[in-house]
């Protein structure tokens, strides 16, 4: 089979590709090991950064976001005693959503279905050839057990942390930076009514705290725990009594109301980059090139600031014209490291080590975050994300 450009994932970078190619008039293959029912139930990201919400918007993927998405001005971060609120649209003119990965994922699936993009899912075998060619290609098993080839211009790797595409880049070229954090999050979805407008952020002694929402009748909540924590040791009691002590339950009369707790799960933190972000005709975006710890809410919003530079670059690269590709992971790593820092910066203020200089370190930073225009804008201007292309 041939097409122009051969994409491997259907996450959110590969059907949000698939999606700006076609807008460019550019087609496209994309292959997936996981059904489609899989990929868009996986319980992952939850906030939309501007960029992210103006560029859905703009590619006619706003609709139910509109809808349904929440508007966020800011955030609240606190320790214990004090709750201070970042008001982003007052300090950068900018602001994030509440709209789940779940829910992008759908309106991305239900677009390319209407276009008639061409998925395969549940394939194995996955495999990428002649990738510093100008005709490199991939192949792999089909779901009825067939073996097909994809010839293509470029092959767009976007297949996350575990895809194939990142070690087909040589490891004479490839070079790779890693921070692996002392601590892990527990997260649960839970049938419950937000008990806050918006996302509280906790620093507290026993260990950083989340609560996060993803409608008006679901939120997400998150408590730090160590690493190899089993969840078998963690009883709804005992993550509704540690979420209520460290996002201080009956302080300032605030309280945190409870309800079924429907998922579940154990998150790893890490930080990852792997470069160059293209090889030859292979193009790497999203999670195949790097991972973040999720306290700043960049891993989703970076794999489409990712994409939204990759569209036009091989929009033109099939055209004949290879400019922008030959930029294209100077350009995106320029972001990729701001926000591996700032999410790198979130974590280390907010999770606890043992450390008591440490916490005093950690309390002494939020309490000027808080009380510094300066420093809040320097927050507010990296959560609410820079512009694509910054
Ligand atoms: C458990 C978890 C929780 C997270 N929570 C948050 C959060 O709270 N906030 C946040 O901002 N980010 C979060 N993230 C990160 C965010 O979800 C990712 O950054 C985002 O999904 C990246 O999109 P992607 O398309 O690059 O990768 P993915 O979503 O991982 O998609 C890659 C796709 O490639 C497919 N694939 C893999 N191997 C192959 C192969 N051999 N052949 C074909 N296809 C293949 C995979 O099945 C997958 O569907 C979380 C991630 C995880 C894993």
């Amino acid at each position: 089979m041939r097409t122009q450009v051969a994409i491997i994932g259907a996450g959110p970078a590969g059907m949000l590709l698939s999606h700006l190619l076609a807008a460019e008039g550019v087609g496209s293959v994309v292959v997936e090991t996981r059904s489609e029912e899989y990929v868009a139930s996986r319980i992952r990201a939850g906030i939309l950064e501007q960029s992210t919400v103006d560029l859905l918007r703009a590619t006619g993927l706003g609709e139910r976001l509109d809808a349904e998405g929440h508007r966020h001005r800011g955030i609240y971060l606190q320790w214990p005693g004090e709750r201070h609120h970042l008001d982003f649209v007052d300090l950068t003119g900018r602001s994030v959503w509440v709209y789940g990965q779940t829910e992008v994922q759908k309106d991305l699936v239900a677009a390319r279905t209407a276009a008639g993009q061409q998925v395969y899912y549940e394939v194995g075998d996955t495999a990428l050839h002649d990738l510093e060619t100008d005709h490199p290609s991939v192949t792999f098993t089909d779901a009825s057990g067939a073996e097909v080839r994809v010839r293509a211009d470029a092959v767009a790797g976007c297949d996350g942390s575990f895809g194939p595409s990142r070690c087909a880049v040589p490891s004479s070229v490839r070079q790779q930076w890693e921070r692996v954090y002392p601590y892990s999050w527990l997260g649960i979805l839970a049938d419950v009514a937000p008990s806050t407008d918006e996302l509280i952020y906790a620093w507290h002694p026993d260990g950083f705290a989340l609560h996060s929402m993803r409608s008006s009748s679901v939120s997400r909540f998150y408590v730090q725990v160590p690493n190899d924590t089993s969840l078998d040791d963690w009883s709804d009691d005992r993550i509704w009594t540690a979420l209520a002590d460290r996002l201080g339950h009956g302080q300032d009369g605030w309280s945190l109301e409870t309800g079924p707790i429907t998922d579940r799960s154990v998150l790893p933190m890490r930080s990852f980059v792997a470069t160059p972000m293209r090889h030859g005709r292979l193009f790497l975006a999203g999670d195949a090139a790097h991972i973040v710890p999720p306290t700043g809410a960049k891993g989703l919003n970076l794999a489409v600031a990712d994409v939204a530079l990759l569209a036009p670059a091989l929009a033109a690269l099939v055209r004949g014209s290879s400019s922008l590709a030959d930029s294209y992971s100077d350009t995106a790593l320029r972001r990729v490291w701001r926000c591996t820092h700032f999410s790198w910066w979130m974590t280390s203020m907010l999770h606890t080590s043992g450390d008591p200089f440490d916490a005093e370190l950690q309390l002494s930073q939020l309490r000027w975050v808080c009380s510094s225009r300066a420093g809040a804008a320097g927050l507010a201007e990296n959560y609410a994300g820079l512009p694509i292309g910054f």
